[in-house]
């Protein structure tokens, strides 16, 4: 059985190395995923990771992470980011700037990549954008998920998540076999302390302000593709796939 990728180094930073890397795919992609939070980013970069076989990228997975260790191995910058992270506050850019950059060996992977959660600010977008040229690898596509307000809600207040494998459900739309309980490994699944009422709001406001302006600065640079997110994310994974597709061999048309 193929084992699964332990994600070591981009969960972990400090040079650690990634079990189970598996086979490279010939031609690796460089994408960012776009999209207020609750409308299905992470479900969409796991399907996609798979589909493409590259690797999952996400910031919110990386201060998760930091939640689980001591007080002694956090440092200082990143247990300031867990109380921002715990509001729903976004996290300062010089932090998540540093963290990414330290972990410049993920962007540089020859299985490519799925950015989901990162760039959240123009300053993040610059900074990505100037970390790529030094490595020479120019995002492909930039995939916006549209989905109205009311629903993004509605998402949120029903999305479950299982601490032990961080996969993710929803009490209405993608139920688990056994309530209360993850497919993949019977652990109990839990609401995200920052998926209550109190943090969504400050969430949303924060992407309203801070992150919505990036649909403008991709557009701009001829890489931004829009996905409709309504309806269940088989039926959006497809409609992502298509356009992923076209969107690719416009591009090689382009350069050939
Ligand atoms: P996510 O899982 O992407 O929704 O991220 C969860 C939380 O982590 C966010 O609400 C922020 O507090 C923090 N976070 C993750 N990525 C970023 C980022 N790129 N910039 C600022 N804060 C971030």
């Amino acid at each position: 059985m193929k084992s699964k990728n332990d994600q070591a180094s981009w969960l972990q930073g400090n040079g650690a190395r990634c079990s189970a890397p598996g086979k490279f795919p010939p031609a690796p992609y460089h994408i960012v995923l776009l999209g207020p939070p609750g409308v299905g980013k992470g479900t969409q970069a796991e399907r996609l990771c798979r589909h493409l076989n590259a690797c999952h990228l996400s910031t919110g997975d990386v201060f998760r992470a930091a939640k689980c260790l001591s007080d002694n191995q956090l440092t200082p910058a990143i247990k300031a980011a867990l109380g921002y992270m715990r509001r729903g506050d976004l996290v300062p850019d010089d932090t998540v700037i540093d963290m990414v950059v330290e972990r410049v060996r993920c962007l540089n992977c020859q299985h490519g990549f799925v950015l989901d959660g990162f760039p959240r600010t123009l300053a993040q977008a610059e900074a990505l954008e100037a970390l790529l040229e030094t490595i020479n690898k120019p995002l492909d596509a930039v995939v916006n998920f549209d989905l109205p307000a009311e629903m993004v809600v509605e998402r949120i207040a029903g999305r479950r998540i299982c601490k032990a494998c961080g996969a993710s459900y929803h009490i209405k739309n993608q139920k688990p076999k056994a309530e209360g309980l993850c497919d993949s490994c019977g652990a109990a699944l839990t609401q995200r302390e920052d998926d209550r009422e109190e943090s969504v709001r400050v969430r949303l406001e924060a992407y309203e302000s801070a992150t919505r302006p990036l649909i403008d600065f991709y557009r701009s640079r001829n890489l931004l593709l829009n996905i409709n997110a309504e309806g269940p994310p088989a039926d959006v994974f497809d409609r992502l796939c298509f356009e992923l597709s076209l969107a690719m061999t416009r591009k090689r048309r382009t350069v050939a």
